[in-house]
């Protein structure tokens, strides 16, 4: 898998269609194709054998107009200056899109931690916390985990940031493990959310999702979570996948055993024995119904597209279809329910921690997965209506929202001075 193409590119060809259909004025169109703020650093780490690496982060804030800006930390060998600001400019709209009082950022290193000890990361991830520190903090820009990142490492954040406050501040960084101010349901809550979205397609296509068929590329919190979900709700998942390759049943594959015992192993999931083995790339093509991308961006494209079989794709990853490919997929029907929607419950339930810890007040569970798929519900229902209205694909009426929402904004406040 790789996302070596232009991803900041198709953000800007996205956002170039939706602004044609809004008739946004130039100049805005301009400010919004531009991150507002973007830091590089350089930053040197003492390994364990006593050496020196020097790594390469970034954070990007795209925009602010409508709150402190949020957004992962990815920590992958791809990761560079023109994929943050991509992935910060979705954030925008993503934040946008479900209404919650955030702009967007992204922020990331460029390392493969499949080769550092604990340790290593440890310490790469509270220098690059300190470096990124004059962007961050609980009313100005929010981390979270992306790829690479998790809990253990939001934590470190949080005291990175913390020993220079001198108090602790819980509220500068979302995904933290729940004894440190996390939120109940934040971990499952991108997978969650893809799955409620799925639903909603369902509904509206007259779908089952008991009889249906169900391929997921990619098997990290957001994949697995939803093949999970998906296996609950009663649906087949029939191919899944990790960085060392998929496999596939077209009678179902056991989710819960794929999850506790053969992910993170070694060898990954390719290790359980009774499924055949695919490429990541043939799990795409297979005979399914639905197709959840979530692993990285770039992964349908004009190349592929034509053999997709599923009528149904929803983006768990960020960018996963190309524009070149969206109207190929488009074109035969399939309906996309776009990232911006469908990862969406991720920075919901993000949202939903940063209130609980600025409130020093914790929900439940319960109430937690209630208020995320009422958002999700609302926000489908939504981005459908204007994609009738406006007779254009599911992605496209995403981005009308949202970019509209922070057009809205801006011309609000004006441009200081
Ligand atoms: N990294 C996630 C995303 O791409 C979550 C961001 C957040 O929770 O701030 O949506």
């Amino acid at each position: 898998m790789s996302s070596q193409f232009d991803v900041l590119k198709m953000a800007r060809q996205q956002l170039a269609i939706a602004a044609q259909y809004l008739d946004l004025d130039e100049g805005l169109h301009k400010v919004l194709a531009h991150p507002q703020r973007a830091l590089v650093v350089n930053f040197p780490v003492v390994m364990d054998d006593g050496t020196v690496e020097v790594f390469e982060g970034y954070r990007v804030q795209h925009n602010a107009s409508r709150g402190p800006t949020k957004g992962g930390i990815r920590y992958h060998p791809h990761v560079d200056l023109n994929e943050t600001s991509a992935l910060a400019m979705w954030m925008t709209w993503k934040c946008a899109v479900v209404n919650i009082p955030y702009g967007g950022a992204k922020g990331g290193v460029r390392v493969d931690t499949k080769r550092l000890s604990k340790r290593e990361i440890e310490k790469l991830t509270r220098r690059f916390t300190s470096d990124i520190s004059s962007m961050i903090g609980e009313r100005s820009d929010i981390p979270a985990p992306d790829i690479g990142t998790n809990a253990q490492v939001m934590s470190w954040i949080m005291d990175t940031m913390s020993m220079s406050a001198g108090y602790t501040t819980p509220g500068v960084v979302t995904g933290k493990p729940v004894e440190l101010g996390g939120s109940e349901g934040r971990v499952e809550a991108t997978g969650r959310g893809v799955v409620v979205a799925l639903e909603e397609a369902a509904k509206v296509r007259n779908l089952d999702l008991g009889n249906m068929k169900v391929a997921v590329q990619g098997f990290g919190n957001v994949g697995s979570t939803a093949a999970l979900l998906v296996e609950e709700a009663g649906g087949t998942v029939v191919a899944v996948s990790d960085a060392t390759g998929g496999i596939y049943n077209p009678e179902g594959l056991p989710i819960r055993e794929l999850s506790t015992r053969f992910s993170g192993r070694e060898g990954g999931i390719r290790e359980f024995k009774n499924a055949e083995k695919v490429s990541n790339s043939e799990l795409l093509e297979l005979d399914c119904d639905v197709l959840i991308p979530a692993a990285i961006s770039g992964q349908i494209t004009e190349e592929n597209a034509g053999r997709i079989k599923a009528g149904l794709i929803v983006e768990g990853a960020n960018g996963p279809c190309t524009p070149a490919a969206d109207v190929i997929l488009n074109d035969s029907g399939k309906l996309i329910v776009p990232d911006i929607l469908a990862n969406a419950g991720g920075v919901i339930v993000s949202y939903f921690e940063w209130v609980q810890d600025l409130q020093n007040f914790f929900w439940e569970e319960d109430e937690v997965n209630k208020r995320l798929t009422r958002i999700m519900r609302a926000s489908y229902a939504s981005v459908d209506s204007t994609m009738r209205a406006h007779k254009t694909d599911m992605r496209n009426a995403a981005l009308i929202i949202g970019v509209k929402r922070v057009a809205d904004a801006t011309i609000k406040r004006g441009i200081f001075p």
